[in-house]
């Protein structure tokens, strides 16, 4: 790997604008665990087939009970090596753009200034009636009947997760800045990512069809290996934590 890293850590330090996309792999390292995975409580219920606005219309206490579920994680997870390399290369100049997939907030938590987040954030919630955000802390509460749904404290309006649920648009800002950042891209992270979920897997390939050169950090292998000048295929937080060195970051 070594070699390798050398070779990219060079090809960073002469990148004019590099961009990195970030998936849930990056936070695996944190112990945020995969929401799909049977954790018992759910054993009977599909927890995918609740992050849905047909979920939180019709199933208001599961919807709201899988997303206490989620809280739970959420508050004691802390950055890892991922997220704090990521955050020491923004502010060393050398990253310009971070994309992330994900929505706990970790990159921030890490340092990173400027995260351009396509699914929300876990860390807010908003009222479905007007727009307005809010700490996620007002949602994470005992729903047991529909009368518990929290809801907005200045119109009334039921709050959701600041998360992007299915049949909901991605933000359009978020996206319009990650199109923008992966095109200008001349070098592009593929970090904890599979890439097999749209249309955050179109942000590496629109940055080769741009001239771009991709380096894909991730245990599996993606579409996009065979356009790939760099694969780290170990964990992402170690081949990070091996470029930091090579670059004289402390973190
Ligand atoms: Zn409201």
């Amino acid at each position: 790997m070594l070699e390798q890293i050398q070779d990219f850590a060079r090809a960073l330090q002469a990148s004019r604008y590099a961009v990195a996309l970030t998936g849930a792999g990056a936070s695996t390292e944190s112990g945020l665990p995969d929401f799909r995975s049977n954790t018992g409580l759910w054993k009977d219920v599909d927890p995918v087939s609740l992050i849905s606005m047909t979920a939180l219309r019709r199933r208001p206490v599961d919807f709201y009970r899988f997303y206490r579920m989620r809280f739970s994680h959420l508050w004691g997870a802390q950055p890892n090596p991922v997220h704090k390399v990521l955050a020491a290369l923004q502010r060393e100049g050398l990253l310009k753009r971070l994309i992330t997939q994900n929505v706990d907030g970790l990159h921030q938590a890490a340092g990173s200034p400027d995260v351009i987040e396509l699914h929300g954030s876990l860390r807010e919630c908003q009222c479905l009636r007007c727009g307005r955000r809010f700490p996620s802390r007002l949602i994470d509460v005992e729903v047991e009947t529909e009368a518990d749904i929290p809801r907005c404290q200045e119109c009334g309006g039921v709050l959701k997760p600041g998360v992007v649920l299915f049949e909901e648009a991605l933000p359009a800002d978020a996206i319009e800045a990650a199109i923008e950042a992966a095109m200008k891209a001349d070098l592009f992270l593929v970090v904890g990512s599979s890439l097999e979920v749209g249309p955050a897997n179109q942000l590496p390939v629109l940055a080769v069809q741009h001239g771009g050169r991709l380096a894909i950090f991730n245990l599996t292998p993606t579409f996009l290996d065979p356009r790939a000048t760099w694969i780290f295929r170990e964990k992402a937080g170690q081949a990070l934590g091996a470029l930091a060195a090579e670059l004289g970051i402390s973190l």
